[in-house]
């Protein structure tokens, strides 16, 4: 049997089945799903993401964890990531903060990932890096103060849609027919269900698309709870949008790649990582209604060179061996920048409870 033989098992027997119930197994059923077989990053695999790109993000992430500590007066502290690929991210991170007094020795390091494959590729180039590091299913709950990362970790959640009918809505759902996966309209209903996003206030037109995505909700609830009751941030990074009053959706933003191209959402479940933008005015709205602050949304350019993105650079030029060292240096931390692509598509949200985001908090 493989993923789609298994899906198509299910439909069989209890019908079609949400959207977000196809890209929960798509992308973790445990024997085929895409992050539960193979390394999915780098230019073997089948997208690359900032931290593989240039060590100058994990190394600003670092500074920023950094200097929240030094703001919360230099307590024990848990860090914590979210989705952590390669672990790439969190070496950077702990190469750039081992100078500052005090601050390995005040934290432990958490790693949250699904993923047996990176788990193993985390464990092997974390081995040695700090002496307080575990892995874990889900956010650890412990009583001290924590920071977050998550860099790419809340688009790759499932998502529910719905699709704007003339009496209400239908969510979008996953049927098997002609020998292929495809789109079929569910039950009406005349209301979205759960707070967010919230129901329009005018009509919408026909045919668009409303996307929810209710473990993220989840996951954005347990992280305000945690801060709001022990203190500490959370740095969320990631493909998104914020949600203007009058506009609900950004439409359908579900999208997969295989190799570095697109593919096709519904074709051969497993092979392609399934990922859609995230709606981040629902998780800072979230985290505000829990009690704690959520930062305006920021570019991810704007953080990065706010945060000395571009005076690392020319210090790491200095340092390199050769012009075409240099030329790799600026050519990668150009692309985390680039108004056209990362540096405008990736936002950053940061949640805080005790402090101000550096940058970010105004
Ligand atoms: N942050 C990394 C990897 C991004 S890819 C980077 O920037 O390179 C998404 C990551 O989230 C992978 O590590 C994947 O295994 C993990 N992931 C996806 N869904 C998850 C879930 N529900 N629980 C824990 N980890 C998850």
């Amino acid at each position: 049997m493989n993923l789609t033989e298994r899906i198509r098992k299910k439909i069989a027997q209890d019908g079609p089945v949400p959207l977000a119930d196809y890209m929960a197994l798509a992308l973790g059923d445990p024997d085929y799903g895409y992050y539960m077989h193979k390394d999915p990053l780098g230019l073997k695999g089948d997208f690359v993401t900032s931290p593989e790109i240039s060590q100058i993000f994990g190394e600003l992430i670092g500074i920023w964890c950094a200097e929240c500590w030094q703001q919360m007066g230099r307590p024990q502290i848990d860090v914590i990531e979210l989705g952590p690929g390669r672990g790439t991210l969190m070496m950077d991170c702990l190469r750039a903060t081992a100078h500052i007094s005090g601050f390995h020795d005040a934290i432990r390091v958490h790693m949250v990932e699904m993923s047996p494959v990176l788990r193993k590729l985390q464990q092997q180039g974390l081995n040695g890096k700090h002496p307080r590091i575990s892995w874990h299913d889900t956010l650890p709950e412990t009583d001290r103060p924590k920071l977050i990362i998550a860099n790419e970790f809340f688009d790759a959640l499932p998502i529910r849609q719905f699709v704007v009918t003339e009496k209400g809505y239908c969510e979008r759902m996953v049927d098997w027919r002609d020998n292929s996966f495809c789109f079929v309209a569910g039950e009406n209903r005349n209301k979205l269900p759960g707070d967010y996003p919230p129901e329009p206030k005018g009509a919408l037109p026909k045919g668009t698309i409303i996307e929810q995505c209710p473990l993220a909700q989840r996951v954005m609830m347990d992280i305000a709870q945690t801060l709001k009751t022990h203190g500490g941030a959370m740095l969320a990074i990631d493909y998104g949008y914020a949600r203007a009053p009058h506009m609900l959706t950004a439409g359908d933003t579900v999208q997969a790649v295989y190799e570095h191209a697109y593919h096709n959402v519904l074709e051969h479940p497993g092979k392609a990582d399934i990922t859609a933008h995230v709606d981040f005015t629902t998780l800072a709205d979230i985290a505000r209604s829990m009690g704690v602050e959520a930062a305006p949304l920021m570019n991810q350019r704007d953080f990065l060179l706010k945060m000395g993105g571009k005076m690392r650079m020319e210090q790491l030029c200095r340092h390199a061996n050769s012009k075409e060292q240099q030329e790799r240096i600026t050519q990668s931390f150009g692309r985390l920048v680039s108004r056209e692509e990362m540096g405008t598509l990736f936002k950053v949200l940061a949640v805080t409870s005790g402090i101000k985001a550096p940058v970010l908090g105004v």
